[in-house]
C-alpha cells in the first residue's frame, strides 16, 4: 500500500497512516462496530500495523469491545497517544469520557469536535486505519469523509429491506465524495442452530442481490452468532480466535485477506 496523500479535493491525510478505510452503515444496530473491530483484528493478524478509531460521539463502543478502561495520555505535541490492545492501536471518543455517558454535543460543534479529534491522534506507523463511522449518512459522516482522505469504504448491512435501503444511501454518499466502495458486508445473514438447521431470520439473499444491484463486491456474510456478540461485550472480538476454531472468525479473516 502506498502512502495516503493529501488530494486536490482538500482532504488531508492523517500523519502516521498509510491507508484509511471507513466502515459505514446506513442505520444503527446492524453490527457496524462489530464488523469494524473484527476486521481490524483480522487485518492485524495478516501482519499489518492496524489502528481502529471509533468516531461515534454519541455511542462509542471500541473501549468496551476491546475491554480497555485505560485513559490515553498526550505527548509533547499535545496529540493523544492511542491505547494498545490485542496488538492494535485504538482511539475512541469513549476513552476521553469521564463516565462513559453519551456526549451531548450538537450539529456544528459535533462536527468540529470530530474533525479535531481525527487530527490529533499520534498514530504510530499504521498500514491501515479503520474508521468506525457513526451510523447513518448525515452531516458528521459526510464531514469526516470530506475531511480525511479515505481510501475505501466498507458498508455494513443486514439482509432486511430497511437496512438495504439505507445502505444504498451510504453508497451514494461515498460516490458523492469520490471514495471507492470496497464492498458490502452482510451481517446477521442467517442463524445456524445447534441442530444443524439454518434460519434466514431477516430474509435470504438480500446482501447478494443488493451488491449486484449496486455493482459492488459482496465482501462476506456474517451469521448471527451469540459468541460473536458475547465476545464483543467481553472485550475480546471473535476474530482473535484462530480461524480454524470459529466460523465467524474465519469469515472475518477471509474478508481481511481480500
Ligand atoms: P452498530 O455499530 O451497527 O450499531 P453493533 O456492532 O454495536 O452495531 O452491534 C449491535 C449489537 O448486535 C451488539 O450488541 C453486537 O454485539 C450485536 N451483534 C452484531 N453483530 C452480531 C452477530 N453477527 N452475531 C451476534 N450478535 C451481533
Amino acid at each position: 500500500p502506498g502512502q495516503n496523500t493529501a488530494s486536490a479535493t482538500g482532504k488531508s491525510s492523517i500523519p502516521g497512516v498509510k491507508r484509511i478505510i471507513a466502515v459505514a452503515s446506513g442505520k444503527g444496530g446492524v453490527g457496524k462496530s462489530t464488523v469494524a473491530a473484527n476486521l481490524a483484528v483480522a487485518l492485524s493478524k495478516t501482519g499489518a500495523r492496524v489502528g481502529l478509531c471509533d468516531c461515534d460521539l454519541y455511542g462509542p463502543s471500541v473501549a468496551i469491545m476491546f475491554g480497555t478502561t485505560e485513559r490515553p495520555m498526550a505527548n509533547e505535541q499535545e496529540e493523544i497517544i492511542p491505547i494498545e490492545a490485542h496488538g492494535l492501536q485504538l482511539m475512541s471518543m469513549g476513552f476521553l469520557l469521564e463516565d462513559r455517558s453519551p456526549v451531548i454535543v450538537r450539529g456544528p460543534m459535533a462536527t468540529r469536535y470530530t474533525q479535531q479529534f481525527l487530527r490529533q491522534v499520534a498514530w504510530d506507523h499504521l498500514d491501515y486505519l479503520i474508521l468506525d463511522l457513526p451510523p447513518g449518512t448525515g452531516d458528521i459522516q459526510l464531514t469526516i469523509v470530506q475531511t480525511v482522505a479515505v481510501d475505501g469504504a466498507v458498508i455494513v448491512t443486514t439482509p432486511q429491506e430497511v437496512a438495504l435501503a439505507d445502505a444504498r444511501k451510504a453508497v451514494s454518499m461515498f460516490a458523492k465524495v469520490n471514495v471507492p466502495i470496497l464492498g458490502l458486508v452482510e451481517n446477521m445473514a442467517w442463524f445456524d442452530c445447534d441442530h444443524g438447521q439454518r434460519y434466514f431470520l431477516f430474509g435470504e439473499g438480500g446482501g447478494v442481490r443488493e451488491a449486484q444491484k449496486l455493482n459492488v463486491p459482496l465482501l462476506g456474510q456474517i451469521p448471527i452468532n451469540p459468541e460473536t456478540g458475547k465476545r464483543g461485550d467481553q472485550g475480546a472480538p471473535v476474530a482473535l480466535l484462530p480461524p480454524s476454531e470459529h466460523p465467524v472468525s474465519a469469515a472475518f479473516h477471509q474478508i481481511a485477506a481480500s
